[in-house]
Parts: C-alpha cells; structure tokens; sequence
C-alpha cells in the first residue's frame, strides 16, 4: 500500500519539512567520476542516454549532504568532499564549488558548532571532507560522530585495493576521540532516528532514516550515488562487494516504497531528493527536489 502524505517544499531553501522535522538539502559543489566506474556492469550505450557526461568519459555529479533540524537537534548525513585536495586532485575530479558545505549551512542558520550529530554513511574521502580543518581540529566540535565500527576499521586500515578512497588526514581527529561513537548495525541514534547496516558499497556502509511520523526520510548514501542506481542491479563499479550491495539494498527499496520514504541520493545533481514508483515491477525515483 502506498501512503501519501503531504509535507511542505521550499525550493529556493531547498527544504522539506514534515511533523517536527526540517529537512535541507545542503551541497558542497560539484564534481566528477568517470561514468564506466560508477555504472560498473551497465554498458556505456545504456547509461548515456540519460546521463550529462564530458569529453573525458566523467559523469557531472553533486556532493548531496543532509542537514536535519528537530527543535535544538541538529543532524547532518555527510559532509562532502572537503578543500583538502591538491590542484592537481581538484583538476582529476573537476571540482566545482560556489558554495562549501559550510557556506550552505550558514545559508539556512546553521554554524558548525550548532551541529549535534554527524552520521556518515561511510568513509570515503568524498563523505567525510569537512569532519577536520587543516590543523587536524574536529569543524563539527560539539558534535558526536556516528560510524559502523566495520567502516571504521576499514578506514584506518583499508584493504589495498581501496586505499584510495580512504584518507586518514580526513579523519584522524576522530581517533581515540569521545566524540566518535562506532555502531555495530542497525541502530536507533535518537528518538526517531536510525541507521540500517546496509554494507556492500563500503565494508560498513550505513544508511540513515528519520521518521517524522508522517513520512520516513532517508539518505541512502553510496547505495543510491545515482538515481538510476534503484534498479536492482545498478551499482558501482568500485564497490567492495557489489553483490552485497545488490543483496541488502532490495529489501530496503521495497520497504521504502511501501512505506513511501523520502530519498536523498548522494551524488545524483537531478534528482537529489525523490521518492520511489515502480514502472513494469522495476524501481524508478521520480523527482522531488
Ligand atoms: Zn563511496
């Protein structure tokens, strides 16, 4: 059964707001990846008749971060890419920003030091780009920070394959810190905010949910980077376990959809918030925001 219930778009603010909740879509910029490793298995001449993509094979791509208000909680899933990289890794992923992430919260009232809680879907440097200054000082520093302990272990640790991906001067203040708070699957973080292990992307990737009581509003991370990426089979091609990915998001689309969530992809600059149909029995997220 599907439930519709209604909730308020603000689009200049990018906001949504439903029960005691307000919901912003906060971006840190723009950047790109190449389209063959976010598509993995789906052939070129499938994905590129939908996807912007430039004369080096890369997919134009938004860092899609979360920021929740509930009275004096303040929520933030993700926190994009940083300004860490070198000239040379902003020219390798193309890196547009009129606004930081922070300049974005700013926009809508929110200082780093309001924030009090930071859940992050996974490590990857393009997530967790604004947890440290250059200085090595926590920028969300009344905040705990919410990560599966797998994850965790991952990125100080991370197999050869995907040290890439992982970089320790992102997020080394969080070691041996009280504000680090390490999960071990499916959990409750607050009254009526949760996580759902949900590995595969990531060694311990996480999805996060809020449930306003109307409707449930999730970001779905790595898992949805892409809106095409609903379909069961669409995953990227970097991902640590892609059948795992495959395996563990199904369940969870389905419940979304007949639960009628809210969903933020992480990286999708079309469709950034949507909610999900099925067209012939296949998933689709149609636009919202
Ligand atoms: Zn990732």
């Amino acid at each position: 059964m599907n439930i519709s219930t209604a909730f308020d778009v603000n689009i200049k603010q990018k906001k949504i707001s439903m029960g005691d909740f307000d919901f912003y879509l906060v971006m840190d910029g723009y950047y790109r990846l190449d389209g063959g490793s976010m598509y993995g298995m789906v052939p070129k001449q499938i994905w590129e008749k939908f996807e912007r993509y430039d004369e080096r094979n890369r997919l134009y791509m938004a860092m899609n971060c979360l920021l929740v208000r509930k009275g004096d909680e303040i929520y933030l899933v993700d926190v994009g890419i940083g300004d860490k990289l070198d000239e040379k890794g902003r020219e390798i992923f193309g890196i547009e920003k009129e606004k930081t992430l922070i300049q974005e919260m700013a926009d809508v009232g929110v200082s780093p030091d309001m924030v009090t809680h930071v859940i992050l879907t996974h490590m990857h440097f393009d997530h967790t780009g604004w947890i440290q200054d250059g200085e090595g000082n926590l920028i969300f520093r009344n905040a705990r920070h919410y990560i599966q302990r797998t994850e965790w272990e991952e990125a100080l640790e991370p197999h050869m394959r995907f040290k890439n991906s992982y970089l320790r001067n992102y997020y080394s203040a969080l070691m041996g810190s009280n504000q680090l708070v390490l999960l071990d699957g499916d959990k409750d973080i607050d009254e009526n905010v949760s996580v759902i292990f949900a590995p595969g992307h990531s060694k311990g990737h996480q999805i996060v949910v809020f449930d306003s009581g109307e409707r449930k509003f999730a970001h779905f991370g790595d898992i949805v980077a892409l809106a095409s990426q609903v379909r069961q089979n669409w995953v990227c091609g970097f991902d640590r376990s892609p059948e795992d990915t495959v395996t563990n998001k199904m369940p969870i689309l389905e419940r979304a959809f007949e639960e009628n969530w809210l969903i933020m992809s992480a990286h999708d600059r079309t469709i950034r918030i949507g909610e999900l149909q099925k067209v012939k029995g296949k998933f689709r997220l149609k636009k919202i925001l």
